[in-house]
Formats: C-alpha cells, structure tokens, sequence
C-alpha cells in the first residue's frame, strides 16, 4: 500500500525552494541572485538573437511540424554539438572513434550516462563491480542524487580549498591516485558550478594525466560553455586536451546547451561518448545501447529545441550571431563582477573580496557564512544559495549596490 511509513515527506529542493521564498516575498526591492539563468541588465530573461533569427527561420520553413524525432535525436543537430565542444577539427571526429546522441539537456544526459556506466563500464579484474563516481567538493547538488538514482555511489574529491580560495590541487591529486582502479572522475569543463573555480591548462594537464595513468574515465560536465570568457574554443579547452593529447583512456561528455543558447526549458543537450581508438563494432554496439536507455526512458527527445539550436549551428550566420551573444552575455557578468568586487571595497567591507573577479562563469563563490546567506535573504531580501553561491548574472546596475551593502552589513 502507500503509507506515510513508506513515503516520507522530503523538504523543497534547496534551490527551486529558494525560488519559491523569492517569489512569494512581498519586498519590491529584493534581489535573487539564486538559480544559475541569465538576466539582463534589467534583471529580465534574455532571448538571445541568434535564437529569435533561428525560431523564425524555422516557423516559416515549409517543414516546420511537431513530429517525432528518431530515438537518437536530431542528428544535423548532435553532429553539429559535438563540433561544438571538440572543435571543427577534432582527431575524434575524423577517426570516426565518437558516438553522439541527444539528451533530456544536462540533467538528463548525466542520467544517461550513469545508467550506461553502470550497465557497461567495467573493470576487468572484476566485472562485478561497479564504478564509483568522485565528485568535485563541493558540487552541483544534483550530481549526487543523479548517480544515486541509478545505483552508483559517489565519493568526494578535494577541489576548493576555502583557506586560500583557489584549488585544492594536490589533494585532488591524491584523490585520483587512491581511487580504485576504473573509478569515473567528473569533471567541470568550465565554469565549476558553485565555485567558479576552474584549474588552470597546467593543472588541467596534472590532473588529466593522473587519471589516465590510474586507470580512471573522465567525465566531462560541460554546462556553461561559452560562459567563462565568451569563447566556445576557450572555455573547451580541457576537454579538447583530454580528447586530443596523449591519453589511452575513453571520454564521455554531457552537453548542456540551457545556459548558452538561453533555452532553460527546452531541454536540449546531448552525451559523446569518445572511444580511444577506431572500433566500428564497439562503437555501434555502444550507440544501440545508449539508444535503448533513451527509448525506455523518454521514447524520443523533445525537438522544438534540438531544430532551433541545429539551426544556429549549421546556418553560418546565426553562428556569427551566437558567438556574439555568448560576448554579450559573459561580459555583462565579467563587469558585474567587477562593480561589486569594487563596491565592497569602497565600503571597506571586511574580508578580501578578490575572488569575485578572479573566478569565472556564471557563478561566484562568496565566502558568505550559512547564518549571514540567511541574513541577507531575511533583513535584506537578497537570495543567494546557503553555501554562499551567488548566480553573478542576477547583478545589474540598478541592484549590486543594494547587494554590496547587504554583504557589507552582514559580515561585519
Ligand atoms: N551540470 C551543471 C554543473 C549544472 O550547473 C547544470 C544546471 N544547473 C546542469 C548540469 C544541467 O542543467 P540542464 O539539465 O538544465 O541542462
């Protein structure tokens, strides 16, 4: 039966619980700098052009319908993803060694991708058993609650080393080192989310190099790809390392496209899995089995989305267009960080506040205190997330000040 001994009551998801509170907040000047979307300058979503010149494209073509993609999805539009995180040139492409399919966006291309592992990346020496997934600490709070799901267990790797507020390395190191043999390491292709933490091409070097040399599989979450310095080939350049240097080990990739075509709720992502050499019979074999999960899972992926980003991938000058947009966009959040970093120190406000404009994306790691994030939220109506995440896009001219002020009054 169902019973309350068998259903127990969950609280809210702390970040869409924080949405609510936001929203039912009746102060007009409040502020939420909570989920990671993109506003303008005046706080509100912003249809990138090259999206509005790509939905009109496709509402005028004589083939414009709602019909069923194929169980893999759009495949002008995978093909063109996959470009877009190995590059136009990409070894992997032309050895034929990828498999590409579309996903549910992010979130559901890591749910793919921890049902595949589970069921299919094994350890030789013990095919029994399965794979651990270490998680950057701290991480995305999903990524525990997705593998779990699916019956993994996940294990935390040192990532942030709040002391110093820069990159616990050697520890990571180590981590990598003592990990069992065939564990899976996911890792941030940009713009760590909560942090804004990434490892610098040396680091990265280090760390891919360790994980090849234990045995291990990287994991690329790339959600915020154009987000770090406005460039789609810099803010890919660990996985491009990964994939293009001197590693023997296989690469799986879940591909958001939410932040940087700005399509939240369309929903259009993609997983490429990339195999270390050419094996024609691995490589189908792979792909009817991530295609198998997809049709137990959702039948099809949504396509509204998947043609509209295909689109702007394919059409030379849409292309032009995003690539601008994604300027447009992380360059308003680079200024933003900017005047508060600058604002709190005209304040004097206690603390050293150069992180804010030394970490990168879409988030920034403050330092704020659990007890002063609710004292920002309660006195002063400034959302950020508990951990002291602040979503640095919710900041526009008409609000850091506010928030500077906030910050400065509760750390004092
Ligand atoms: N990974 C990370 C690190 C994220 O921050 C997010 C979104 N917040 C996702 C994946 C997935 O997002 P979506 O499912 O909306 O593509």
């Amino acid at each position: 039966s169902f019973s309350s001994k068998y259903i127990t009551q969950l609280p809210p998801d702390p970040l869409f619980g924080l949405k609510a509170r936001y929203v039912e907040d009746p102060r007009t000047d409040k502020i939420d700098l909570g989920i990671g979307a993109y506003r303008d300058n005046n706080g509100k979503p912003w249809i990138l052009p090259s999206v509005k010149l790509a939905e009109n494209l496709l509402q005028n073509s004589k083939d414009y319908n709602h019909e069923y993609l194929p169980i893999s999805g759009l495949k002008q539009f995978t093909q063109a993803a996959a470009k877009v995180i190995l590059g136009e040139d990409s070894k992997a492409i032309k050895e034929d060694r990828l498999v590409s399919i579309q996903s549910l966006s992010g979130t559901g291309a890591l749910h793919v991708v921890s049902r595949f592992l589970k069921d299919f990346y094994k350890n030789d020496s013990n095919p029994e058993s399965l794979p651990t997934i270490y998680l950057s600490q701290p991480t995305w709070a999903n990524h525990i609650q997705i593998f779990n799901f699916s019956g993994l267990k996940t294990a935390a790797y040192p990532y942030w080393d709040n002391a110093t507020k820069s990159l616990d390395l050697d520890g990571f190191l180590k981590s990598i080192e003592n990990a069992p043999t065939g564990s899976v390491f996911l890792l941030h292709a940009t713009a760590h989310n909560p942090t804004g933490l990434d490892p610098k091409p040396e680091q990265w070097k280090k760390i891919l190099r360790a994980i090849d040399e234990n045995g291990h599989l990287p994991l690329f979450d790339s959600a915020y790809q154009g987000f770090s310095s406005g460039s789609l080939s810099k803010d890919s350049w660990a996985v491009r390392e990964a994939v293009d240097g001197d590693y023997k080990f296989p690469i799986l990739i879940c591909q958001s496209f939410a932040k940087n075509v700005g399509m939240y709720g369309e929903r259009v992502g993609a997983v490429h899995l990339i195999l270390p050499e050419h094996d024609e019979a691995l490589n189908k074999a792979a792909f009817s089995q991530l295609s198998k999960i997809i049709r137990a899972e959702i039948s099809n992926p949504p396509s509204y989305g998947a043609k509209i980003v295909s689109l702007i991938l394919n059409t030379p000058e849409l292309k032009k267009q995003w690539e601008q947009d994604l300027i447009t966009m992380s360059t308003r959040i680079g200024q933003m960080r900017l005047k508060l970093r600058d604002e709190l120190v005209k304040l004097g406000t206690p603390g050293t506040w150069n992180h804010i404009v030394e970490q990168q994306g879409m988030f920034s790691f403050t330092g704020l205190t659990p007890v002063q994030v609710e004292r920002c939220e309660k006195e002063h109506g400034v959302y950020l997330v508990g951990s002291g995440r602040i979503s640095v896009a919710g900041l526009n001219e008409g609000n850091y000040k506010r928030v500077a002020k906030a910050f400065d009054e509760v750390v004092r």
